[in-house]
């Protein structure tokens, strides 16, 4: 995994990656290099790249003044080749949500090893609101006393959910979402894809570029785009109620929670050219949007997704129906 971030460097990301250099690293830096770092910033947008560059520029024996790693000593090479002994990722593993306490005490075991090559020990915590309070505890300890040279980077979509004393004993720094331009241009680097599929997969993906390859790289951009004939279809005539459920339930129900959202949020705030949600009137339109937001709170909680949807969908026939004839 970190093998494939090494010289990934993502233009978007280039203002954070200068704030950090000259904050801590560069011949004007104000301080030194803190022990705990905290990026934080949307899903989607590289922050785990960022944590590997810094990392590669701690472990770099070509110690200069210039911004980027060598990318030819031993130890640019062996990340590059996929593993450097001073060098930990912490993840949740595969079947579980958390990252478990069992999990940071290896780390934290890793930690204490006397670094091998660098002098410096990097470890990074993806995702690391999903440690458990035990975790969480653990990893504190280590905060409150790091070793020498050591250094943490934690990253997090969601750094209100780690517990404050973490936060408070890490450096911030924010990464911000990129600009229109910037997302359009990448993605478009990767495939030949349309503009319109483009600034679809953006808006679904709340601006995040990467996220945003993913449903460009997976079938559910077509998906989002059958909900359309659908629902036009259930009114005008062609489509059932139980064909659609049987449809979304097998797929990924919670994400059709989610893209039905995303519609109804269009035309709430003015956004769509939908011509049946068009004629909804706002108040309408608001009462469909709250019934989808609880048939997608409820579809974690193990309830019958078929009903949920079945719910909805009658009165979206009905909304629709009534409003058609007007
Ligand atoms: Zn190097």
């Amino acid at each position: 995994m970190i093998k494939d971030l090494v010289n990934v460097k993502y233009s978007w990301l280039a203002g954070s990656w200068e704030q950090f250099y000259q904050q801590y690293l560069g011949a004007q830096a104000v301080a030194g290099m803190p022990h705990a770092l905290l990026l934080t910033g949307a899903a989607g947008i590289g922050k785990l790249s960022l944590a590997v560059r810094i990392a590669q520029k701690l472990l770099c024996q070509q110690h200069d003044q210039t911004e980027n790693a060598c990318g030819q000593c031993k130890a640019c090479r062996m990340l590059a080749g996929g593993g450097h002994p001073d060098l930990a990722l912490l993840q949740n593993e595969e079947d579980s949500q958390q990252i478990k306490v069992d999990q940071v005490r290896e780390l934290i075991h890793s930690l204490n090893l006397t670094a091998g090559m660098s002098g410096y020990r990097v470890a990074l915590i993806k995702d690391a609101e999903r440690m458990n309070t035990n975790a969480a505890n653990a990893l504190l300890k280590t905060l409150e006393e790091p070793g020498d040279k050591t250094v943490l980077i934690l990253c997090s979509a969601q750094p209100g959910r780690l517990p404050a004393t973490i936060r408070s004993r890490c450096q911030l720094l924010h990464v911000p979402l990129p600009d229109s331009d910037s997302a359009v241009q990448y993605l478009q680097t990767i495939d030949d894809y349309s503009i319109d599929d483009i600034q679809l997969a953006l808006q679904l993906a709340g601006e995040a570029p990467l996220l945003a390859a993913e449903l460009l790289g997976s079938d559910k951009l077509q998906c989002v785009r059958n909900i359309y004939s659908q629902l036009d279809g259930l009114v005008a005539g062609g489509q059932s109620i139980s064909a659609i459920t049987s449809d979304w339930q097998e797929y990924a129900p919670g994400d059709y929670w989610q893209w039905i959202l995303f519609w109804l949020h269009q035309g709430i705030t003015g956004r769509t050219r939908w011509p049946i949600l068009l004629k909804i009137s706002a108040r309408k339109q608001q009462d469909l949007y709250m019934s989808a937001l609880r048939g997608w709170r409820r579809s974690g909680s193990g309830l019958r997704h078929d009903l949920q949807f079945q719910e909805w969908l009658l009165q979206w026939q009905s909304v629709a129906a009534q409003a058609g004839r007007t």
